[in-house]
């Protein structure tokens, strides 16, 4: 597993908590739990969730509940995964009946929305479906050459912006049009991502949003989320920074799914844990390395198993 030889901080931390368990004894309840508490916090999992998952492990142990170390060891990897799933677990893409299906990456620049979404049409590709691109990052020319690199790797069309001054939302209504004439099953859309706190930005991905649900669905005023998938992706490194990020993004467009890249680096990876308990929004994908194969679904046992082995 891949997943496996990122976190190797969080493990480290964590197996410190993990020895003292070993020879726990009700009396070193305390000493234990702030030790787990600090090894949490420094894993990014970020003060309410800690506090969340460490008080309710105590109430437990005092509660005569958890009797041994391996005991609260099960609890504590219970009490995580359910942080993780409880908002529902599902991780594949919900691509509805209609044809094409259109999923749209947004997020700031450098957190890897290009390069998912390349290793993305991949994965799609290898399950049978006819896949179009769509370079809706019109800011950035270096993008849509880089998307136009993944379209060759992996065999796929791709719809450019024609002209320096194409918007955005024309590309990939373009491209949407194109998919939906040609009998595509899914248009991967990039999009831009200067800094998340330009407002020109929103109202671009907004004016995306509405451009592809227009075609998809063929009537100006219907629902836009239909097989809209809006997946954000995050930079892992970026610990509890994610958090505004996300909520930002989400708040303005809406996100249906979540994929964490650069778990393969020094991500700590608790922050996940706070991301998807506040907003509810589930983890979709990882990202483990710049390769094509390099993305996987979110398995959040194999998660909680890689931080806490
Ligand atoms: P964008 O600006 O959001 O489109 O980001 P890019 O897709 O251009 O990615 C920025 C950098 O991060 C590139 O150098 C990618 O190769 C790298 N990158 C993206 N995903 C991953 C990942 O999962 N692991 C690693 N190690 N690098 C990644």
């Amino acid at each position: 597993e891949k997943i496996f030889s990122g976190f190797s901080k969080t493990r480290d931390n964590l197996a410190v908590v993990d020895e003292l368990l070993l020879y726990w004894n009700l009396a070193d309840t305390d000493r234990v739990l702030d030790e787990l508490e600090e090894a949490l916090l420094v894993s990014d999992f970020g003060p309410k969730i800690t506090i969340k998952i460490v008080e309710s492990l105590r109430d437990d142990i005092l509660a005569g509940k958890l009797k041994s170390g391996s005991e609260i060891k099960a609890a504590l990897k219970k009490s995580v995964l359910d942080l993780l799933t409880k908002k529902g677990s599902k991780t594949e893409l919900k691509l509805g009946f209609r044809k094409p299906a259109v999923v749209m990456v947004v997020g700031v620049n450098g957190g890897g929305k290009t390069t998912s979404l390349g290793k993305l049409a991949n994965r799609l590709k290898n399950e049978g479906a006819k896949v179009l691109l769509a370079a809706g990052d019109t800011f950035r020319a270096a993008a849509s050459d880089q998307l136009e690199i993944w379209a060759e790797r992996t065999g796929c069309e791709i719809v450019v912006a024609e002209g320096e001054k194409a918007k955005a939302s024309t590309v990939l209504s373009q491209a949407v049009r194109r998919g939906k004439e040609q009998g595509y099953d899914i248009v991967l859309c990039d999009t831009s991502g200067r800094l998340h706190t330009n407002y020109s930005l929103m109202e671009e991905l907004i004016a995306c949003k509405k451009a592809v649900g227009k075609v998809v669905s063929g009537a100006p005023n219907a629902s836009l989320t239909l097989c809209l998938e809006i997946l954000q992706v995050l930079d892992g490194t970026t610990g509890l920074n994610m958090l505004p990020q996300a909520r930002e993004f989400n708040d303005v467009v809406g996100i249906t799914g979540l994929i964490l890249t650069k778990l393969d680096g020094s991500a700590r990876g608790g922050c996940v844990v706070s991301v998807v308990d506040e907003l509810g929004i589930p983890v979709k994908f990882v990202g483990v390395g710049e390769g094509v194969e390099d993305l996987q679904p979110f398995d959040a046992e194999a998660f909680v198993n890689a931080i806490f082995p």
